[in-house]
């Protein structure tokens, strides 16, 4: 391992940022951050508590209630949105070395994300000018049109998978209709977060639109989530983390928008291209390091082509290249933190009990130390295992053979999740049938997990509630008042006439 690793600049302190300053928490609390290619503790981040939810709250209510920013005209917000987008584009490198190092994703998707995050921001900036409203006419009788505006403090819930990126995803719609923002980073990555703030300054941000406040999700996220002056939230992670901040939230009957887990199937029929679904299952479960909200991490094969399907994608598997985070041949990078690297090694060895191991089972070769997991892949899993059941998040994979639609369709459909589903088939009819009636908020078919931002983006079941996505997450950021305006006689009965 060498030191060109280490990214120079490392901040030997991640603050909060609070009404356009950084600041230490209030009771100067500290958490470590570790380096997961060694679990060395390389910095440490301000641990925010109640007190310091409180400042941020307090300005960005601040912001909202006095600032500029709620009363700009679109295009006046889209130019500092586009210029957020042009910053990040050009600090893409910067921002996907400091990614991969904090998180452990291969330097290559981390730059991958890092331009994504830009194109959230540009494309919320595009949006929030095209935005029409609705407007009704009843002839002779009523105008009535739609005033929409911003909530207020959006509070801004995020995991640590792909944590620059995920930002931007609620950051970009957020800011562009108006809402002033707190934002609580995952823990276990708040590097690339710290670098918002310089550059919203950059973009000319109006001050205290933008905290941040660094912490654990029961001190911070759980403050921000019960803060009376916060009547949205927005939050992916878990499901489980999901229900107890919906429980959190009912006393205040906050807005809540949750993207959560997820166990997605890929279903391969046997007339599929299989060249192409081999290629887009194995980067489908293997690629982020298999911390992907939307992996395909069960895969149903129908029996005629199962034998040959787990033979190859086992033989393809082996060949996925683990490596350094920073190393461009890298696919497979370290895992996020050594409590995720003990819970995805857990279901590896619960694996083995559960299916048959045809690549994988552990530590890859020549990686003895850091959170380094072979891309493991278990076939014959039945649909009871856990391995089948639970969301694994790294990068382990069951594979389950069917013999016809009916069974495929059950299979896929039998787990609480239902975020993602992928589709192989050549077979028009049977793709739209099964695409129509599978329990999963996204289906591809044919492909990868390939977006279109104008796309709603959620899950159904345990996955999730609500859609972001194009307008859907400007009508989440947005109260919608309607106004009616009478034209013609007044329209009501008189009561108590004379
Ligand atoms: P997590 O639920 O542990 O944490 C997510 C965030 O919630 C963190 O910032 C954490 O500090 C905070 N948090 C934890 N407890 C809280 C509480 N009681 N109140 C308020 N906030 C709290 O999730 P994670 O381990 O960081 O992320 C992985 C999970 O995220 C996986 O389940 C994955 O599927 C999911 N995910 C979903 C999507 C999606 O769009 N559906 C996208 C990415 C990740």
């Amino acid at each position: 391992m060498t030191d060109n690793r280490i990214p120079h600049d490392l901040p030997d302190r991640i603050r909060h940022y609070i009404d356009g300053e950084f600041v230490d928490s209030t009771d100067g609390d500290v958490f470590d951050v570790l380096d997961p290619v060694t679990n060395d503790t390389y910095t440490t981040a301000a641990a925010g508590k109640k007190a310091d939810i409180d400042r941020a709250v307090a300005a960005a209510k601040r912001a909202f209630d006095e600032g500029p920013w709620p009363k700009m005209l679109p295009r006046e917000r889209s130019r500092v949105l586009h210029r957020i987008a042009d910053i990040v584009e050009s600090r893409d490198a910067r921002l996907a070395e400091l990614e991969s190092f904090d998180s452990g994703l291969p330097i290559t998707q981390a730059l991958g994300q890092a331009r994504r995050a830009a194109e959230n921001f540009r494309f919320f900036a595009d949006l929030i000018v095209a935005q029409a409203d609705d407007t009704y006419k009843v002839p002779g009788r009523q105008i009535n049109y739609v005033n929409r505006k911003p909530i207020g403090v959006a509070g801004l819930i995020t995991p640590w998978n792909t944590p620059f990126m995920l930002e931007s995803w609620k950051l970009g719609p957020a800011l562009a209709t108006g809402n002033t923002v707190v934002l609580k980073p995952a823990e276990f990555t708040p590097l690339s977060a710290s670098l918002w703030a310089g550059i919203f300054e950059e973009a000319g941000l109006p001050k205290g639109v933008f905290n941040l406040v660094n912490g654990l999700g029961e001190d911070a996220g759980d403050a921000l989530v019960k803060h009376p002056d916060v009547p949205l939230i927005s939050f992916t992670g878990e499901s489980r983390t999901g229900q107890i901040i919906f429980g959190n939230a009912a006393p205040h009957l906050k807005g809540l928008s949750m993207e959560l887990g997820g166990k997605s199937p890929a279903v391969v029929f046997a007339d599929a291209d299989l060249d192409a679904a081999i290629n887009a299952t194995v980067f489908g479960v293997f690629s982020l390091n298999g911390e992907r909200c939307t992996a395909g991490s069960r895969i149903l094969v129908e029996r005629s082509i199962y034998e040959e399907f787990v033979e190859r994608y086992a033989a393809q598997a082996k060949r996925v290249k683990v490596g350094y985070p920073n190393d461009p041949a890298t696919e497979v990078g370290a895992l996020v933190h050594p409590e995720h690297y003990e819970k995805v090694m857990s279901y590896v060895e619960i694996g083995r009990s559960e299916g048959r191991l045809v690549a994988g089972g552990g530590r890859p070769e020549g990686f003895e130390t850091g959170n380094f997991v072979a891309p493991t892949v278990f076939a014959d899993v039945s649909p009871e295992a856990r391995i089948f059941q639970e969301e694994i998040f790294g990068p382990v994979v069951a594979i389950t053979p069917f013999d016809d639609d009916a069974e495929a369709l059950a299979l896929a459909n039998n787990t609480r999740y239902g975020l993602a589903a992928y589709i192989w088939t050549n077979d028009l009819k049977r793709a739209h049938n099964f695409a129509a009636a599978v329990e999963a908020g996204m289906v591809w078919l044919n492909s990868n997990n390939v977006r279109d931002l104008r796309t709603p983006f959620g899950g159904v079941k345990a996955s999730g509630l609500g859609h972001e996505g194009g307008y859907r997450s400007i009508d989440f950021y947005t109260d919608q008042q309607a106004v009616h305006i009478n034209l013609g006689e007044v329209h009501n009965p008189v009561f108590g006439k004379q």
